[in-house]
């Protein structure tokens, strides 16, 4: 193939998508943005991403000001952007980044030490703001590459060997505008379902492309299936308020704010089972319909049952006005719940 990188940079430079974070083609950008941006672009689409990010950017403009921040700010801010543990991690590394001066480290290694930084978000804040000579591989560069040099090793398998060979691409020269062109590219063109070889600037060289294989590629060792849970969830009311509880700092959803419930469980919950987790007696009604909800590793279903009270002080939990319910910070599975809820009460 002859200089894909060349190419490809002249691709980038005509048809780079306007995002919220992305600097003009040649144009370093803030390392802070940079890292906010990846942060949040873990395992979520660009188009739920930017309302986020022009938030956090515009309530915490820099390192220091997120760093300052209440941790419960930055989660209430950060909820529906889903895997919690993202938002936890950006604040901590804020700090850390504010007590060493202020400025993230450049290289690779320096920044996968930091909280909630891992192979793929160290090179592209590596590449993207320093201009290292890295590699960020995700789901869209291993599509690319996979294709170009029609790997036929199921993914992950072929891990490593895409990791090399993606690296191999990478020039000397504007390695951000590469890194974000080869995610463009597959995010745009080199698509999973219908690449558009025709339009693709790096057709002359592709394996895939020559031998007709595009649309086999990658190969993926089939997943295995998500199991369901089942949980209920009490929603218990006093004058216009609702009882929240706070999930334990670490694990699934670690420190957000919950409806109280039972665990989740593989099995349904039987009414008198479920009730041992009431947080308190009272006339409980269940909830036509129940919530579904899909995590990481499993998927959730969730039905409610709703009471009044008009006691409840000495509850464990908080008690929220249902006014403040939607800029309190609820994860989306509750947010579900709280629909749900409020639908019946
Ligand atoms: Fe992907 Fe087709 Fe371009 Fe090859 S030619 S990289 S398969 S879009």
């Amino acid at each position: 193939m002859t200089n894909p990188a060349t190419k490809l940079l002249k691709w980038y430079d005509a048809n780079a998508r306007e995002l919220p974070w992305r600097a003009a083609p040649g144009v370093v950008p803030d390392p802070y943005r940079v890292w906010l941006s990846e942060i949040m672009l873990q395992q979520t689409q660009a188009v739920v991403v930017a309302p986020y990010y022009l938030k956090f950017l515009g309530r915490w403009p820099t390192v220091q000001a997120l760093a300052a921040a209440e941790l419960d700010d930055v989660l209430a801010a950060w909820a529906g952007l889903g895997y919690y543990a993202r938002g936890r991690n950006l604040h901590r590394t804020a700090q850390a980044v504010t007590e060493a001066g202020g400025r993230f480290p450049e290289s690779e290694v320096a920044l996968r030490a930091l909280p909630g930084i891992g192979v793929y978000t160290a090179a592209a804040i590596a590449s993207i703001a320093f201009g290292a000579r890295a590699s960020a591989v995700d789901g869209n560069v291993e599509r690319v590459v996979s294709r170009l040099f029609a790997v036929t090793v199921p993914i992950p398998k072929s891990r490593p060997k895409l990791r090399t060979l993606a690296v191999s691409l990478v020039p000397l020269q504007r390695t951000g505008d590469f890194a974000q062109g080869l995610i463009e590219l597959g995010a745009t063109v080199c698509t999973a379902r219908s690449p558009d070889c025709v339009a693709c600037p790096l057709s002359d060289g592709c394996k895939a492309f020559a031998k007709g294989s595009q649309d086999r590629l990658p190969r993926r060792v089939p997943k295995q299936e998500r199991p369901t849970r089942h949980g209920v969830c009490f929603w218990l009311e006093r004058s216009g308020q609702v009882l929240l509880g706070r999930r334990p700092p670490r694990g699934l959803l670690g420190g957000m704010l919950e409806i109280p419930g039972t665990p989740w469980e593989a099995k349904s919950w039987g009414q008198k089972s479920a009730m041992e987790f009431a947080p308190t007696s009272a006339d409980w009604q269940s909830v036509p319909g129940e919530v579904r909800h899909t995590f990481t590793h499993f998927h959730l279903v969730l039905t409610v049952m709703t009471a009044r009270t008009r006691s409840g002080g000495n509850l464990a939990g908080t008690w929220v006005a249902l006014d403040d319910l939607e800029t309190a910070g609820l994860p989306s599975v509750f947010a579900k719940v709280s629909g749900l809820a409020r639908a019946k009460v």
